[in-house]
């Protein structure tokens, strides 16, 4: 099989695209993005730095994805134009942002604007209610600043030292695997034991970074901005119970719901926290899918029309600074589908 696919892949390539789009290219593209940052803010951060794209950079992918005859769709035109079962005559784009940070609003949106570009802002409720574990940045700053690192709770026990740089930054994988596995139950009081952090400060930090109830509710008031949900917590969904499931993907609905209110817009949208198959699977996705119209995921790849029938598994390519118009293109025409996926033409379960 990996040879055919090899061989296959080297054909796609070689006719330029032109053959792996007409079978794997879909009908569009969902991106993922997290923060829209310019350089000086991004250049703060290392190993979290590709989090962010500088306002610069989506404008030119923006710009290029226009030129190549593409249509910015929100997520319901998406889902309207799977129902409706008829293929558009153009490439569909749809701009995620997950999390709710608020740069989304200072330097995301007046791009958007300028372009007419409709998006989707994910909110974890725990950034505007302040209490959100940022530990991908604490973790970020730990391995910087100190040698050693142990995360001791009920159910794990490690204890991590680094001397280089080197070999600091190829911990956080590693570490962010044991983290995100933490139960529940366990969970906000070994982070906060590990690194540090009291309520105060994890409140003061989330004022700084993130969206505020009355800044998601202005979101919510342009036409362009849809608002979806991400959970209350932002915790690897396949580690809770099935009532601690319910919990985050239905409060998360109820509350934002309740914010935005005076908007009138429903929330129908939901992104898996992480998104990856350890992440999320068969159990997320049928709750998930109960309540929303679409949800997606952190996995490459293209939409076709048959996704009509996994709405609660929709794929989404990464958009970060290092995008090229070789990537796009790539991207465009389903190479990089086939790659990941092989001959599977619709992400299903
Ligand atoms: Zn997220």
């Amino acid at each position: 099989m990996g040879f055919i696919k090899d061989k296959t892949l080297g054909f796609f390539v070689k006719t330029k695209g032109l053959v792996s789009d007409r079978i794997y290219g879909g009908i569009g593209i969902s991106f993922m993005l997290h923060r829209v940052l310019p350089s000086e803010l991004r250049d703060q951060y290392t190993i979290n730095r590709d989090l962010a794209i500088t306002p610069s950079q989506l404008e030119t992918v923006i710009l290029y994805l226009q030129k190549k005859g593409c249509r910015f769709a929100s997520l319901d035109e998406l889902y309207d134009i799977l129902q409706s079962g008829r293929k558009p005559d153009r490439k569909l784009i749809c701009i995620t942002l997950d999390d709710g940070y608020r740069d989304n609003l200072l330097y995301g949106l007046p791009v958007f604007q300028k372009h007419n570009i409709p998006v989707t802002i994910y909110v974890t409720n725990c950034f505007p209610n302040h209490t959100a574990l940022l530990w991908w940045y604490w973790l970020e700053q730990k391995l910087h600043t100190d040698h050693q690192l142990r995360i001791d709770t009920a159910s794990v026990s490690k204890n991590y030292q680094w001397t280089s740089q080197q070999q600091a930054d190829a911990l956080f994988p590693e570490i962010r695997t044991v983290l995100k596995s933490l139960p529940k139950t366990e969970i906000s009081a070994a982070m906060k034991e590990t690194f540090g952090k009291d309520d105060a400060a994890i409140s003061r930090e989330c004022q700084d970074i993130s969206l505020t109830w009355d800044e998601i509710r202005q979101l919510s008031g342009e036409a362009l901005v849809t608002i979806g949900a991400h959970t209350m917590n932002h915790l690897s969904l396949r580690t809770l119970t099935d009532a601690e499931l319910e919990y985050e993907i239905c409060t998360s609905k109820q509350e934002l719901l309740e914010k935005t209110e005076k908007t009138d817009k429903a929330i129908e949208h939901f992104a898996y926290p992480y998104g990856a198959i350890g992440d999320a699977f068969t159990r997320e996705y049928s709750v998930a899918k109960k309540h929303f119209k679409t949800a997606v995921l952190n996995r490459r790849g293209n939409i076709s029309m048959g996704q009509v029938a996994y709405t609660e598994c929709i794929p989404r390519m990464p958009m970060g600074q290092n995008i090229t118009p070789e990537k796009l293109d790539q991207m465009l025409n389903g190479i990089t589908h086939f790659s990941d996926h092989g001959f599977m033409k619709t992400i299903h379960y």
